[in-house]
This record gives C-alpha cells, sequence and structure tokens, in this order.
C-alpha cells in the first residue's frame, strides 16, 4: 500500500463529516478542486447508498488539464526508451503492489465482486507489461543504400495529447488499455473516466506519480457531456480513444473525426454463443452461466445470446438452469458473493424490465432475477434466464448489458452463423463444438471481432490487440497490443544521404532510386 493511497474506507468516510466524499481531478501533479460547481453523486451499488460526490468538469477546467499535458508533452517525448522502459517497471510493480487496494475501490463504487475486480486489475497489467516493452515495440526499418549513397528509415512519433474516455464497467482495465501504450510511446494523457466509478483514476494517478511520471504526462478530468465535448473540439488533442456504448462511440467518433483527430471508438455488444449438437454440454453450460452472469452480465465481453443448435436446445438449456440457483449474490466485498449488484439503480430496473418485455413478447421466463435479489436498497438483480427468444425481441435487439441470458434454439448451423452475421454489432462470439471442421469454418465466417472455439469470452491477451467489427467499432485501430501502438504514434520516412563531392550535382528531373 503506497503512502500516497488512502483506503478505500478512509475515501468512504469522506472529509465533510457528510459521509460523502469529494472526488476531484487530478491535473499537473496534483489534485485540483472543480470550481463548475456541479458534481455527480457516486453510490456503492451493494448498500445503495451515496458514498462520494465527483466534480464534473467545466470548459476551462478541461483546457487546464490539456495546457498541463501539452506543457509536458515537449519533455516527456525526449525521454530516453531506456527510460521510459524503466519507468513503465516501475508503474507495473506499484499497481501490481496496490492490486487490492484498486480492486476495493472497484468493489465500492462498481460493485462486482472482489475476485472479479482483482481479475480486471490483472488483465489491465498485462497491457502495462507489454508496455514495458516499448523500446522493441517502437523500433523502426532500415534500407542502406536504397539509392546510390542513400539510406532509407523509419520511426514511428508520438502524436501529442491524447484524450482516453472510459466506461463504467472497467474503471481500472480500460483506462490502462489506453494509458500504459500511450504514455509508454511518448504521448501525454487526460483521462476522463466514468462519473459512475471515478475513484480508481485516482489512485491511479497516485501511483504514477509515485512511480516518477513528470507531472502533466496524466491527468484526470472527471465530468460528463460537457467535458467529453470539450476534449471533442479542443484543438490541442490528437487523437482520442473511447470506450463505451455504441451511440456515444459513433459521436464521438463523428465529432472527434470532423474536428481533425485521429479517433478509435469502441461500442456495444451483443456476443452470441452458439452450440452445435456434438458440444460438450456440461462445459458449454458451465460457459454459458459464468460469460452470462459474471461481472452480473457488464461485460462488453459477456455472452448475452446463447443459440442452441438442433437438438442441443433442451439438454443445455436443463445444465443451465440447474446450475443457476447455486450462484451465490451478494455484497463484493464477501467473499461468498460470486455475483455483485448492478452499478446503479436505473440501470438495474431497465435490465429488470427485459424479463417483463420478454415475457409479453413471447419469451419463456425461466428464472427470475427479481424473485432472487437479496433484500435492502441495493441496486442487486439475481440471475435471470429467457428461453426461446426471437430477433424481434427486445431481450434479443438491445445489449441489455445485465445478468440476462437469453437462449435462442434454431435447427441448423447456418441459421445460428446468419443471426451473428446480420446483427449490428460484432464484438466477441463463441462457437462450443467437438468438431474441428465446424470451428474452423466458422471462425473463417463469422463477422466479429474476437472469436472463441470452446472459450466463451475470448478477449486478447496484452499483445494482441482487442476489437470489435461493425457497430462495436468506430475507427481503423483495435486497442493496446501492437495495434494501440500504431494507434498512439505517427509514421515518418527519413530518406538520407550524407555530402559526397563525387556524386553532389543539380539535377530537376523526378527522384529517381536507380
Ligand atoms: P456510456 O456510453 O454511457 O459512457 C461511456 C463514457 O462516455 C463515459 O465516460 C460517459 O461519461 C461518457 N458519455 C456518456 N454519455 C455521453 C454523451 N451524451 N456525450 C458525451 N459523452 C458521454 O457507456 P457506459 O454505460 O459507461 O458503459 C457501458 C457500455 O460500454 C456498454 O455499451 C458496453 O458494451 C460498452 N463497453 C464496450 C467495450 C468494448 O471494448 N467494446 C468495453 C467496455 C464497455
Amino acid at each position: 500500500m503506497t503512502e500516497l493511497a488512502p483506503a478505500p474506507g478512509e475515501r468512504a468516510a469522506g472529509t465533510d463529516g457528510t459521509g460523502i466524499a469529494p472526488i476531484h481531478h487530478w491535473i499537473d501533479g496534483a489534485i485540483v478542486e472543480g470550481t463548475s460547481g456541479r458534481t455527480s453523486p457516486v453510490f456503492n451499488p451493494a448498500t445503495g447508498g451515496q458514498s462520494g460526490a465527483v466534480d464534473l468538469a467545466s470548459v476551462a477546467e478541461v483546457d487546464r488539464a490539456v495546457q498541463s499535458a501539452k506543457q509536458a508533452f515537449a519533455s516527456w517525448r525526449s525521454v530516453s526508451l531506456a527510460r521510459r522502459a524503466e519507468l513503465l517497471f516501475r508503474i507495473r510493480e506499484l499497481v501490481h503492489q496496490n492490486k487490492q487496494e484498486i480492486a476495493k475501490l472497484l468493489v465500492a463504487e462498481h460493485g462486482k465482486v472482489l475476485s472479479d475486480a482483482m481479475g480486471e486489475v490483472t488483465r489491465g497489467l498485462e497491457v502495462i507489461e507489454f508496455a514495458c516493452g516499448i523500446p522493441t515495440l517502437l523500433k523502426g526499418e532500415f534500407s542502406e543504400q536504397a539509392s546510390t549513397g542513400v539510406d532509407v528509415y523509419s520511426i514511428r512519433q508520438p502524436v501529442g495529447v491524447v484524450a482516453g474516455i472510459t466506461p463504467f464497467n472497467f474503471p481500472a482495465m480500460v483506462p490502462m488499455w489506453m494509458w500504459a501504450p500511450a504514455i509508454a510511446c511518448g504521448n501525454t494523457f487526460v483521462l476522463k473516466p466514468s462519473e459512475k466509478d471515478p475513484s480508481a483514476s485516482m489512485l491511479t494517478a497516485e501511483l504514477l506519480k509515485e512511480a516518477g511520471l513528470p507531472d502533466g504526462v496524466f491527468n484526470v478530468v472527471h465530468g460528463d457531456k460537457v467535458a467529453v465535448d470539450a476534449l471533442l473540439e479542443h484543438p490541442d488533442v490528437a487523437a482520442l480513444s473511447f470506450v463505451g456504448s455504441t451511440p456515444i462511440a459513433r459521436y464521438i467518433y463523428e465529432t472527434g473525426t470532423r474536428h481533425g483527430k485521429r479517433v478509435q471508438a469502441l461500442g456495444g455488444a451483443k456476443n452470441h454463443m452458439i452450440v452445435l449438437p456434438d458440444a460438450d454440454i456440461e462445459m458449454a453450460a458451465d460457459a454459458a452461466v459464468s460469460a452470462a452472469y459474471g461481472s452480473a452480465g457488464e461485460r462488453c465481453m459477456a455472452v448475452s445470446v446463447v443459440v442452441a443448435v438442433g437438438d442441443a436446445g433442451d439438454p443445455l438449456v436443463a445444465a443451465i438452469k440447474e446450475r443457476l440457483p447455486k450462484i451465490t449474490v451478494g455484497d463484493g466485498m464477501d467473499p461468498a458473493s460470486e455475483m455483485g449488484p448492478l452499478v446503479t439503480r436505473e440501470h438495474r430496473d431497465k435490465v429488470a424490465g427485459y424479463l417483463d418485455s420478454g415475457a409479453a413478447q413471447g419469451a419463456k421466463v425461466l428464472a427470475d432475477g427479481r424473485e432472487t435479489a437479496p433484500a435492502g436498497d441495493g441496486f442487486f438483480l439475481g440471475v435471470s434466464l429467457l428461453d426461446d427468444i426471437t430477433v424481434e425481441m427486445d431481450a434479443y435487439r438491445d445489449e441489455i448489458f445485465g445478468p440476462v441470458l437469453g437462449v435462442m434454439r434454431v435447427d441448423t448451423y447456418d441459421e445460428a452463423l446468419k443471426l451473428i452475421n446480420d446483427n449490428p454489432y460484432g464484438n466477441g462470439t463463441a462457437i462450443f463444438t467437438r468438431d474441428g471442421g465446424a470451428a474452423r469454418a466458422f471462425q473463417f465466417d463469422c463477422q466479429a471481432g474476437m472469436v472463441g472455439v470452446n472459450v466463451p469470452i475470448p478477449v486478447p491477451v496484452g499483445y494482441y490487440s482487442f476489437g470489435g467489427w461493425k457497430d462495436s467499432l468506430f475507427g481503423d485501430n483495435h486497442m493496446y497490443g501492437p495495434e494501440g501502438i500504431n494507434f498512439y504514434t505517427k509514421g515518418k520516412v527519413v530518406t538520407e544521404r550524407w555530402p559526397d563531392p563525387g556524386t553532389s550535382k543539380v539535377d530537376l528531373g523526378f527522384p529517381r532510386t536507380r
């Protein structure tokens, strides 16, 4: 535990005697109190009580953070690769040492269970570890004697001030997907985290400072649309990474690119898991339950629809149903809990609404999480299962983002594939089968960016890149891994000749290589 980071308990206790902790910005290496006069409540989803009030930045406060990042850029981009790598190793160590403290903040504000929160930080650490290899990752190419006496080489340089706008569901990991490669490449960074669970970003800022990152290289501004629009329109922001829902991702991409910025905007998802009749049904049921209800379904890679092909339907539904009563729902800090609450009361109610609309539109409600939710004011919904869903139903068309799994039954593999390919989203998908040929055909034909074969949540490891297709990603580069390095750098090619009186002459012709 670093001395700079107050324990989550201290934060929850607040400093003003109200029990509500103020959460401020982080600009130029220090906490900066908001001056806009606007705040947003932060809740503990397990109790339903307000634990914090986060400042919402004004345009002027966003500008202050961007100016700090702009100021820091010139010297940060000049820091040697060796020194940057050394710093990233130190950051990696500090994040690792403070893993539990970060995870506790995630539990307190997001609601996920502690083991899941620890897993989130571990997956984020993978990206920091990848970024530690920045000297190798930024190596260019060299062609000696491309023309007589002329050498050509390529280099990659940072783009400048980069902004990251992140969703509520991974308050530590998704920012790490962005800031770790961005600063490793020599950029400076302004993070606008979700206003629903902002504290992990503040602890991250403290850890980065403790590691020795110069002030201004990493800044945090909290806020809503006002702050986001200020970043989108700011002339000194060169690039913008976004992760969130599809309508906002589309808006960010269109507005950011219109303002001349490089943008990668990852959107929502509706992930299908196909189960063929030859699959190991017990394995598929374990996978479906884990992937649908882990983190209360608030994962962009959660399985939302199981597509049972042919005879797989009845045994699969029976095996899923059998597992549901064994899932313990409760406060994320209770080691017995396997699934926590949803992030807000409004979101819980919206998710529960899909059980009513599903029933009204003809689905069978095999498990209604309202009946099994823990008592109290927490934002709980128990595990819920809808059978016989169809493409017309709201529960199929919408990204539910909660613990509601739908089962759709189809006769053939081709019908299952068509569902995936006709769906507007294309984030992740999976197939469960023992047939290697079917699996290979599936990975060849399916329209999605991340594919699992007997793996329900195929989140790529840190040295590959993460991203969906269709309405799940706007922009060209996926996040982290090699594509992340590409996104946070600009290519430059240098053609070089050194004075040689023997070959020097005036030549107005088109530059030749022979
Ligand atoms: P969201 O789109 O509501 O918010 C994301 C960010 O955008 C937040 O920082 C928020 O403050 C900001 N924002 C919200 N409304 C805005 C507006 N009108 N104008 C400008 N900015 C605005 O998403 P969320 O509810 O925080 O997160 C859940 C969503 O994120 C789901 O759709 C999920 O699938 C998606 N997600 C996608 C991925 C992925 O990798 N594709 C990963 C995680 C989450």
